[in-house]
């Protein structure tokens, strides 16, 4: 039965960190994934993560199903902490919202529910580069995928008459991914004016936006900065938006798999609708959510002391990464590489883009590899 089943390759960056970890060499660098590490090289579990832990054991674990939508607390405060106070006073009525899958199932989810708008578009535009799954998510739910250049690979910074131009003449209804922050893998956002301009070309243009908010707290250390965005569009703007949040890289819950899809409607009525199609959608795939780090994500979330403890922890990893970045840019200085290396230096959010031709980084590889 399975004789025309074809094998396909390993996902890339997954392929490259299996080749990491069977090289035997004792001072390599994992620069592919991007995980959080600490200066030996080890997984960071953030102290806000770990005092919450505390208290989720304490009251007594138990493993029973959470409700198909997930833990409602955990979402509640995802949407709030997203939307910010007092705006989400306001907006909550509008949101329908689920727990889903990190950042991956969020983004999975909010796009099943956008396929099943009739008013909708199923054209996606999606940036180039981007995060190599995207194209793989909206693809497989049948999305028409579309690339536009997002990145200038000259100037080494964001090509902004080419987001233009594609805003300009994309199709009414289609849909736009946005990077809600730290764009992955440029680390080049739009200032403050390109995104009133995006948002405001989108809602002339009637074109929906899907926020892909993976990296938030990873600008700036600070969430109410790195939502930017996404309150523009959904407080200021008043655009509907589907907003996809993952936990894994802010609250370095990677394998928990703890995030939230939230749809921003029109009105209270058509937000519990949506939200009836979100349970109905989840209900086929996940059924219910999984509950540790939903438990956890909340607990920090709810607690304003907890709060403040995990600002502390965003702010350790953003000015840690920023020193890595200056010490790389200076050590390429001092070892005379040639051009210019300030993107480096400009860039933010957890990725490096070097910006290097393939040849070379295949070059620069090759001489280094152990054991294989
Ligand atoms: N979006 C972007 C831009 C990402 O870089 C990632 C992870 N690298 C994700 C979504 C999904 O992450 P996860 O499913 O682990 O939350």
């Amino acid at each position: 039965f399975f004789s025309s089943t074809p094998r396909i390759p390993k996902d890339a960056i997954f392929a490259l960190t299996a080749q990491y970890k069977s090289d035997s060499s004792p001072i390599k660098v994992n620069l592919g994934q991007g995980t959080y590490q600490d200066d030996a090289g080890q997984p960071w579990i953030l102290p806000a993560v770990a005092e919450a832990r505390r208290r989720v054991q304490n009251r007594k674990l138990v493993h029973e199903y959470l409700p198909i939508l997930g833990l409602p607390e955990f979402r509640h405060a995802a949407c709030r902490m997203v939307i910010g106070q007092p705006a989400f006073d306001s907006v909550s009525s509008r949101i329908a919202s689920s727990q889903a899958l990190s950042g991956t199932g969020s983004l999975h989810l909010a796009a099943s529910l956008i396929k099943t708008c009739s008013s909708l578009k199923p054209t996606i535009w999606i940036p180039e580069p981007t995060w190599s799954n995207h194209h793989l998510v909206f693809g497989s739910l049948g999305f028409k995928c579309r690339s536009f250049p997002y990145y200038d690979f000259e100037r080494k910074s964001l090509d902004f008459d080419s987001y233009r131009t594609m805003l300009q003449s994309a199709e009414p209804k289609s849909i736009v991914v946005l990077h809600a922050c730290a764009h992955n893998p440029t680390g080049c956002d739009p200032t403050k004016e390109q995104w009133r301009e995006i948002g405001e070309t989108m809602k002339q243009r009637q074109l929906f936006p899907l926020f892909d908010a993976a990296y938030l707290g990873f600008n700036s250390g600070n969430i109410d900065d790195d939502a930017y965005a996404i309150r523009l569009f959904v407080n200021e703007l008043d655009m509907e938006a589907a907003v996809c949040v993952s936990f894994a890289k802010n609250m370095g819950l990677y394998g928990e798999r703890v995030g939230c899809s939230f749809l921003v409607t029109r009105n209270a009525d058509f937000a519990v609708n949506t939200e009836s199609v979100l349970e109905r959608l989840q209900r086929s795939v996940v059924s219910n959510p999984p509950a540790y780090g939903a438990k956890i994500a909340g607990t920090i979330l709810n607690d304003d002391k907890l709060r403040n403890i995990w600002n502390d922890d965003m702010v350790t990893m953003c000015s840690r990464i920023k020193e890595m970045r200056q010490a790389l840019y200076e050590q390429l200085l001092v070892n005379d590489a040639p051009g210019d290396w300030t993107h480096i230096i400009k860039q933010s959010g957890m990725f490096s883009f070097l910006g290097l031709p393939l040849e070379i980084v295949i070059k620069l590889r090759a001489p280094h590899l152990h054991g294989r």
